[in-house]
């Protein structure tokens, strides 16, 4: 019956309609029409990729609609053939700790997601014995933020020398935003030591990639400075939208670069600006910064433009002025012009 069971779990019957398309009418069996089924569990993607929307936001994660369906059609066609079997095992062990079906779906989805990365990065075939290890790992940190099912395990416990090898960057992160700036740091040499020539590249996609800005910030102190290495590819960071304000703090703090100066003329570098200001110092060092500009109702006045600026920090720049502007005027301001972009975009 364990087979009834798993296949049922992973691919549970549908009812309903998907377009034209008639749920009960479809076959779990076929690959296909299996993907069909996981689609109509996800209304919002599929409503995404009609149109045409490479990310959208869930439960303030930013997601690729595409990427995330994949990733739940391997994990099926995993469980459906109960190849490897270890991913059933998993699947049980996690439902037993307490998780919710579409999370452990999930759970599973990142240990594929983190094995696909080393197949297509670094043209090594897929590795058996190195998924299980990140299957085994689970749910690791993955509760936080996630579900409230999660454990109450708040601290990280040791790792061995080989699961730091494992580890990928957004796990070694994860642990280290837990502990204190210096094991922090030691555990950080640690893995770019154990991970080798490969580790930059890893921190890199991790920054390009990760939703939460708390671990790409961290994610920039893994990179070394004393590696000409490094800098090349923090310098590469800076060229690219979401990684930018980070890179060019990063530049700046090590003293490779300096920090560009605010240019209210040109409203795209402005929000730029405010963005490494974003990064580097918190919500406040925008409002100081605003401060220093002029009168109150003139900075107001040059938020009340700044929605405009096609840039992905737009809306994050002026969260933090609505966040923490000291006067009334420009808080509000910035409300407004968050409202407008949301309105915009939709
Ligand atoms: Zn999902």
């Amino acid at each position: 019956m364990d087979e009834l069971d798993r296949r049922q779990w992973t691919v549970p019957p549908a009812q309903g309609w998907l377009q034209d398309i008639d749920l009960a009418l479809l076959d779990p069996a076929d690959a296909d029409e299996r993907g069909l089924l996981i689609q109509a569990e996800h209304p919002e993607l599929r409503q995404a990729i009609d149109q045409d929307v490479d990310e959208i936001e869930i439960g303030g994660a930013t997601i690729s609609p595409r990427l995330h369906l994949s990733m739940h059609e391997i994990v099926a066609n995993q469980l459906w053939d109960d190849e490897p079997p270890e991913t059933w095992q998993t699947a049980r062990r996690l439902l037993a700790l307490g998780y919710e079906r579409h999370d452990v779906l999930h759970m599973l989805g990142s240990a594929v997601a983190g094995e696909l990365w080393h197949v297509t990065h670094e043209g090594v075939p897929f590795d058996h014995e190195r998924f299980v290890g990140t299957l085994d790992a689970l749910p690791g940190s993955w509760g936080e933020g996630h579900s409230e099912s999660a454990g109450e395990e708040t601290t990280s416990p040791p790792v061995t020398e080989a699961e730091l090898v494992a580890m990928p960057p957004g796990a070694m992160l994860e642990r280290c935003a837990d502990l204190d700036a210096e094991s922090a740091a030691a555990e950080m040499q640690a893995w770019r030591a154990a991970h080798g020539g490969a580790a930059d590249a890893e921190l890199a996609w991790f920054c390009r990639s990760t939703p939460d800005p708390g671990l790409r910030m961290l994610a920039f102190a893994a990179f070394d400075p004393g590696d000409p290495a490094s800098v090349e590819v923090v310098r590469e960071l800076r060229e690219d939208p979401r990684t930018r304000p980070y890179a060019v703090v990063w530049l700046a703090e090590h003293g490779f670069e300096k920090l560009p100066a605010l240019d209210v003329a040109a409203p795209a570098m402005f929000v730029e600006v405010l963005a490494v200001l974003l990064a580097h110092g918190g919500p406040e060092e925008v409002a100081d910064a605003l401060d220093a500009l002029g009168p109150v109702e003139e900075q107001a006045a040059m938020l009340g433009r700044l929605w405009r600026v096609d840039n992905p920090y737009t809306a994050d720049v002026l969260d933090a002025v609505a966040a923490a502007h000291p006067s009334k005027v420009v808080a509000k301001a910035a409300r407004k012009g968050k409202f407008k972009l949301v309105s915009a975009r939709r």
